[in-house]
């Protein structure tokens, strides 16, 4: 059996439930996407806070640093200048010392000053007024004063120092000069050391956090200094292989974020050149440390983004099931009013729409339109025979074999009252109709006897057809229809008679 067209629901088509979940998650994606961009950019407000005290620090040590190596090179310069005055043999030794020396006492972490002829040999000594025989003509400073008339003012790798004194096991570092002659031969060198303590008293000034580190190191990548340290014997190692010594000995000054080699914790590296010295000083700021605040903000914003998304999509969820349950229901509804209790098949309200609906089409197309009515025979004997019940079974079938015989989606088969059909044919023309009705009569007569009847059921029905070339309104051709079936009951019953 194939059912003619469902009945026509007027209401809603659209699915608002969906617009709801769809608009919810939109929103919570432009919530994520604004927290995200928001977390991001503190992130960079935090580094580059993080890198403005940074270089701070680092021009507080530079300005330290350079201001101690220029008092060296006063004292350095001083002392080749009393070097090389004539008189200065003759006078004795106590007031050639004090000449020699005169400008050294201002420098601070001051180690031994020393005067060297050109062999290396010691000439004059800041702390003995008769100097200590001693050869110095291997060091770094001798050999690049020897090779290199225009060295200017010399830095030593870090060394410890030879004599057997007190803090022999201090390391330090040395400034030098050479000292030449006015056509520039070589005549010897003047060099001063220097506690590399100074740098761990420069650092203890400067508070940087426990895992941030404060580092100088030299253009060979040599470690002269740091706080705290990462390893206890790292000063005078050269880290001139690690990749991150690698790019601060190239870049010269700038920034930039990676992990330490040493320690393994990842850092904010800021760094500089002092002056033009070939020394560097390096902030290192733990990551951790410059991003704790940023890290606990994000994590709160995080945990009340995520609570507040799972809470508005859990609410739009929750609308969404109200507004199906409802869409159902009305759905329900609109179905139980455009269909008929008894039979199931549309009602008189859903035939009149449709049938207007229909018409207006067929206007429009100039294509048939055709409607039958149907009258059950007898219907009254039936009923007053096998009772009220067995009547609407009666009915409830008849509704069945109608439908069973009009197949195409555009059909429609409505309970027009009491014991009365219609059936709307679209497109349509009289001969197709009076097909269609002839097979309903036929298929109705052939239906099972119900027990105790004598003859079988039997319709009469009524066909008017609507065609471009007649010119009838609607009501005239349902009041054709019914006359057909008029003559159809006048006729005998049980046919069917074309309008
Ligand atoms: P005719 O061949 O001239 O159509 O005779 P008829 O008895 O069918 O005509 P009439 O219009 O006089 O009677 C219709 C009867 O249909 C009246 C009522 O008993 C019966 N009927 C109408 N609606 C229902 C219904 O919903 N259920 C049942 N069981 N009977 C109905
Ligand atoms: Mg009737
Ligand atoms: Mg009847």
């Amino acid at each position: 059996m194939t059912a003619s067209r469902t009945p026509y629901i007027p209401g809603r088509t659209g699915r608002p439930e969906l617009l709801l979940i769809l608009g919810s998650c939109l929103t919570v994606i432009a919530i994520l996407s604004i927290v995200t961009f928001l977390l991001i950019r503190e992130h960079a407000n935090a580094q580059q806070a993080a890198t403005r005290s940074a270089t701070t620090i680092a021009q507080l040590i530079d300005a330290d640093v350079l201001r101690t190596v220029e008092l060296y090179d006063l004292t350095l310069q001083g002392l080749i200048a009393a070097s090389q005055r004539d008189d200065l043999k003759q006078m004795p030794p106590q007031v050639r010392h004090l000449v020699l020396f005169d400008r050294s006492s201002t420098a601070r972490f001051k180690g031994d000053i020393l005067l060297l002829d050109k062999h290396g040999e010691v000439l004059a000594d800041s702390s003995l007024i008769e100097p200590k025989p001693g050869n110095f003509a291997d060091r770094d400073y001798f050999v690049a004063h020897v090779s290199n008339r225009d060295s200017g003012m010399f830095i030593s790798r870090p060394f410890k120092p030879r004599c057997d004194c007190e803090d022999k096991d201090q390391w330090r570092i040395s400034f030098s000069r050479r000292i030449a002659s006015p056509t520039g031969e070589f005549l010897g060198v003047a060099v001063a050391s220097m506690r590399l303590a100074y740098f761990d008293e420069l650092f203890n000034s400067l508070d940087i956090g426990d895992d941030s580190t404060l580092n100088i190191i030299n253009n060979d990548g040599i470690l002269l200094a740091q706080k705290p340290y990462l390893q206890s014997d790292s000063i005078g190692k050269s880290f001139a292989s690690r990749p991150n010594v690698v790019r601060i000995l190239r870049e010269g000054s700038g920034s930039f974020s990676s992990v330490s080699s040493i320690d393994h914790q990842k850092r904010l590296y800021t760094f500089s050149r002092v002056g033009n010295l070939p020394l560097t000083v390096i902030v290192a700021l733990s990551s951790d440390e410059v991003f704790a605040t940023w890290e606990r903000t994000a994590v709160v914003i995080s945990g009340a983004t995520g609570v507040l998304c799972i809470g508005l999509l859990w609410l739009a969820w929750l609308l969404s099931r109200e507004l199906r349950l409802r869409h159902n229901a009305e759905r329900d509804l609109a179905q139980l009013a455009a269909t008929d209790a008894l039979t199931g098949m549309a009602n008189r309200r859903t035939l009149d729409q449709v049938l207007r609906h229909e018409w207006f089409r067929a206007q429009r197309s100039a294509l048939p339109l055709s409607v039958l009515m149907i009258d059950a025979d007898h219907f009254k004997a039936f009923n007053d025979r096998h009772g009220h019940q067995g009547g609407d079974d009666a009915l409830r079938s008849l509704a069945k074999v109608i439908s069973a015989n009009v197949r195409r989606p555009s059909d429609l088969v409505a309970r027009y009252g009491g014991e009365e059909f219609s059936v709307i044919l679209p497109e349509t023309d009289s001969a197709g109709a009076q097909q269609i009705a002839e097979a309903i009569r036929v298929a109705v007569e052939q239906l099972p006897l119900v027990a105790g009847a004598e003859s079988p059921m039997t319709v009469s029905i009524g066909i008017s057809t609507w065609t471009s070339a007649s010119e009838i309104s609607l009501e005239q051709l349902l009041f054709a229809a019914d006359k057909a079936l008029y003559q159809a009951k006048e006729g005998g019953r049980n046919r069917v008679v074309a309008g």
